[in-house]
């Protein structure tokens, strides 16, 4: 059984426009302006927009294989057909080069898109203000959001609430223990807007766990939270993983 992400009603008011869009927006302030809801894929017409306050920080979750990569990039590509101009970031875990300071965004169904990397020295807060002083700049994406450091995630608030810019990252919640990614973790305390992307275990139930698991298809308990390719996991309901992971290590409290 499949499902694709899925988010609930929005808070938003909406609101229909019959004019071509303006290519530049207001920026700098912080009084709700006319633009798309970059959580919500805009129809084929690009008539419907939303009210949304321009400087939130917005947190999209979920457990592993939810296509939280295809939503970020479906969201910018939102974006850069209204005539925006985006900013994307992934984290450095898993690029080839230790160096290297551009990679891809790649969603499993296909979608890529190039991005910077960030890595644990990068100052977000001064890439983006940088980024800002070169041209026009209308939002920030993250992906892999899991791996952003606490200091990242608040350099990434002044994103919003200085530069007035919206920052929309997407990642894990917990890793394969059942614990909260630090990145995760300050995002679920500050971010202004939480959103879920469900994806499903085998049962039907919603997937909000992530297993671990070896060649033969054992749990793995044991390890660091980074450094395994994707395949390796696998996404369940939480009574599942806890009997997957208690049968591997039946004296887990
Ligand atoms: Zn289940």
């Amino acid at each position: 059984m499949s499902a694709g992400p899925s988010f609930g009603p929005g808070g938003s008011a909406r609101t229909t426009v019959s004019h071509p869009l303006e290519r530049h927006w207001p920026s700098g302030g912080f009084a709700p302006c006319i633009r798309p809801d970059p959580l919500r894929p805009l129809q084929p017409d690009q008539q419907v927009l939303t009210l949304v306050p321009m400087s939130k920080l917005y947190f999209t979750y979920s457990a592993m294989n939810a296509g939280k990569s295809a939503i970020l990039l479906q969201a910018a590509h939102n974006y850069r057909e209204s005539g925006m101009e985006v900013m994307l970031w992934t984290s450095g875990h898993h690029a080839k080069s230790a160096v290297a300071e551009m990679g891809d965004i790649e969603s499993r169904i296909g979608l890529k898109a190039p991005a910077h990397l960030f890595r644990a020295e990068t100052d977000l807060f001064e890439a983006v203000l940088r980024r800002k002083a070169d041209g026009q700049l209308d939002a920030v994406f993250v992906d892999e959001a899991q791996f952003l450091s606490r200091d990242q995630v608040w350099q990434l608030s002044r994103v919003g609430d200085e530069l007035g810019l919206p920052v929309l990252c997407y990642g894990l919640r917990t890793d394969f223990k059942g614990h909260l990614f630090e990145g995760a973790a300050e995002l679920l305390a500050i971010a202004d807007n939480l959103r879920e992307a469900r994806t499903i275990c085998h049962c039907g139930r919603k997937a909000t766990m992530t297993l671990r698991q070896d060649a033969s298809g054992e749990a793995v308990t044991e390890g660091t939270q980074i450094g395994v390719v994707k395949s390796d996991y696998v996404s369940l309901c939480r009574k599942h993983w806890r009997e997957r992971v208690e049968r591997h290590q039946p004296d887990r409290v």
